[in-house]
């Protein structure tokens, strides 16, 4: 379980819903790709000096409009998203028709029980019985734990908090228990607290939400009603007591070492005893608890909400969980709220998608093993062996040249360099899925027993040694992660594709694709939060004070740049939107870092080659291909919905914020689009940490 502490290069938009009907007559189709450099998507109107990405995108931003499925449409991001996910289809599609290995028979299995919605519609509310009896049977507030433990135990949803295995911040080389707040339904805390006359709308639309669940669950609507408003109190006083997503970031805001006996005493009401046993998690005597205060009022509230208030809330989520699996008026209803009001999609994911996501999601090592043979050359990770180095070697340059650091936290930060480990493609050893057991008509079943084999496999890591070889994304995922813990840079064969990673094309276009990624993913290690652990991992202060506070500084500049920018224009009465200077800090850090530091190895690749950053091709400057191929990553567009909802959640900028607020803090920018000192993206000062 990991809170907050892997950071990578995207995230996802809110969970698209499955299509679900029988007649769901979409058939899947092979993606086209996108060019690594297009000249086409180019709004040759626009000024580069005056706004960069409307520039790079402009064309490809207006031809491209968001297809009904989804709510967030990027040129690299999404489509090789889409070609990978059609790829992984087809290699399930054959294991469900005519498997040749027992592993084949598994994951083929996983995937024709999400097909087969005729069998969901059959089966009704049939698999949540045993969950809803459990709920329905609760006698007292005060055996909440025991309730938690079974459901938890047989794979249910138990929504109150998140429990699981992690590494210790101070001490990376053990594992141990931690505990953190969880147990909302709404995208964030915000949700419930904020004052907005937008908020007030999207909290009636959620109570209408729930009510219409429940009663096609089976209460009358009065009944669901009383049910609805009891969830939205109990939610509501959660979120309360919730820590912000930007605090969450500081690693000493959620880390806090107790022994049981003092963690116990914080919910004394809540059985933690019994809830240990019933999941199965070994002895252990102190655990972190990431939210304390979380805790202590998680008693209150147990304290005074009555016993029926929290039977509904426990009926509610395990409906909610399984909305996506249940019979077409359950997931018809959960679409028109999560997705589409919330979200702006227009239409439901075709189950093909979904059910290669969910089998991915499952068995990721299991598909993953064929993928990569047909996917990913031995010759692609020798290439990326060598990026790789070439980029640490440029972060390794820029240290030495920086003018506010001291040479000893120099010396430490190259330090800390030295010690990044990089993981490619896909694991060594892969996972054994041995106890996982698939039944090809039993949907929800195999949903549970993954719940199960899950968590028992990340409890499995309790006080074990470190293994660093393991992976948290499966191979043919399009996304790159830093782990501040392990200090390791992770790309997997996924994103190791074109548009971001092309032999063919020129090293300026490549340095800008891939190169900024893998720069992207090693500043992580010295953004603020990465800085705050040292190479091997462990959360301790290496920098001195001197040098802490001239980062700060420099990192407060980006605070205020960042946070300056629009993600959504003000709308009739509903105000502008900006984006959370603190939240994305991290990423646009790591972006900003990344893009100099890949600049910089592209110097040294060109110098190599007896070739300069002003030499052409196609009418544009190998330094000008190199930033139109980094904001061609970030060609995007995305609901009115989404825009709003990420600068809430997601601790990255979006694609025009990526690009501009890079291009406009790195003067060579400003100098290969011979813009003059002054203009929007080539201003007078600028932010730098990296
Ligand atoms: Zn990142």
């Amino acid at each position: 379980m990991k809170f907050t502490r892997l950071t990578c290069i995207f995230l996802l938009a809110a969970s698209a819903a499955f299509a679900q009907t029988a007649a769901d007559s979409t058939k899947p189709t092979a993606p086209a790709m996108s060019k690594s450099f297009d000249l086409a998507a180019i709004d040759t109107t626009a000024d580069p000096c005056t706004d960069f990405y409307q520039y790079a995108c402009g064309n490809w931003n207006k031809n491209n409009p968001i297809p009904g499925d989804q709510v967030r449409w990027g040129r690299s991001f999404s489509l090789l998203g889409e070609r990978n996910r059609y790829l992984l289809w087809e290699e399930l599609e054959a294991a469900a028709k005519s498997p040749k290995s027992e592993l084949q028979k598994q994951f083929g299995d996983y995937f024709a029980a999400c097909m087969n919605t005729d069998l969901v519609e059959k089966k009704g509310l049939a698999p949540l019985e045993p969950a809803l009896k459990r709920i329905d049977a609760l006698k007292d507030a005060k055996a909440l734990g025991t309730l938690m433990g079974e459901l938890e135990a047989e794979g249910s949803s138990a929504p109150l908090f998140n429990f699981g295995v992690e590494q210790d911040d101070k001490d990376s080389t053990k594992q141990i228990a931690s505990v953190g707040q969880s147990g909302l339904s709404l995208p964030d805390r915000d949700y419930y607290l904020e004052d907005s006359k937008r908020f007030v709308e999207i909290r009636k639309q959620y109570v209408e939400h729930v009510t219409k669940m429940l009663t096609l669950a089976g209460d009358t609507p009065e009944k669901a009603a009383q049910e609805a408003a009891a969830v939205m109190e109990i939610e509501t006083a959660l979120a309360k007591e919730s820590t912000s997503r930007t605090d969450l970031r500081q690693p000493e805001n959620r880390y806090h070492i107790y022994a049981v006996a003092d963690f116990e005493k914080l919910t004394p009401d809540f059985d933690y005893a019994v809830y240990f046993k019933d999941i199965k998690v070994g002895h252990f005597d102190t655990l972190n608890v990431a939210t304390p205060n979380f805790f202590k009022a998680l008693n209150e509230l147990i304290a005074k909400e009555p016993v029926e208030a929290w039977k509904s809330y426990f009926r509610w989520h395990t409906v909610h969980a399984a909305a996506g699996n249940l019979p077409k008026a359950f997931f018809d209803e959960n679409f028109a709220f999560y997705e589409k009001t919330l979200a702006g999609q227009k239409e439901p994911t075709p189950r093909w998608k979904q059910c290669t996501i969910m089998t991915d999601r499952a068995l990721g090592e299991a598909v993953g093993q064929d993928w990569v043979k047909q996917y990913f050359p031995p010759a692609a990770k020798a290439s990326m062996d060598k990026l790789v180095a070439a980029l640490e070697k440029s972060l390794g340059d820029d240290i030495k040249t920086l003018p506010w650091m001291t040479d000893a936290t120099k010396k430490a930060a190259e330090e800390k360099l030295a010690l990044v480990r990089n993981k490619i493609g896909y694991p060594e050893k892969w996972r054994s899925y041995a106890a996982l057991k698939v039944e090809r008509e039993d949907l929800i079943g195999n949903l549970r027993r993954n719940a199960v084999f899950a968590r028992e496999w990340n409890l499995g890591h309790l006080g074990k040694p470190v293994d660093e070889k393991e992976w948290d994304m499966t191979p043919p995922t399009v996304n790159a992660d830093y782990n501040p813990s392990m200090n390791d840079i992770n790309f997997p064969a996924g994103i190791l594709q074109p548009p971001f990673f092309d032999f063919t094309i020129d090293p300026a276009v490549n340095f800008g694709g891939i190169g900024v990624v893998i720069g992207h993913e090693i500043t992580h290690g010295f953004d603020d939060e990465g800085s705050k652990y040292d190479g091997k991992g462990n959360l301790r202060e290496w920098q001195t004070a001197e040098d802490r506070k001239a980062f700060t500084e420099r990192t407060d500049c980006e605070v205020a740049e960042y946070g300056g920018f629009e993600a959504a224009a003000a709308k009739g009465d509903v105000p502008a939107q900006k984006l959370n200077g603190k939240l994305t800090l991290g990423e646009n850090t790591a972006d900003n870092g990344g893009l100099r530091i890949a600049y910089m190895a592209l110097l040294d690749t060109l110098a190599a080659q007896g070739k300069t950053i002003d030499d052409k091709i196609d009418g544009y400057s190998e330094g000008q291909r190199y930033f139109l191929g980094f904001a061609q990553v970030w060609c995007q567009n995305q609901t009115e919905q989404v825009a709003r909802q990420m600068a809430l959640v997601d601790p990255h900028s979006p694609g025009r914020w990526r690009v501009n607020g890079t291009v406009q803090n790195f003067d060579e920018f400003g100098k290969a689009f011979h813009c003059t000192k002054g203009q929007p993206m080539y201003p007078v000062s600028s932010c730098r940490v990296w």
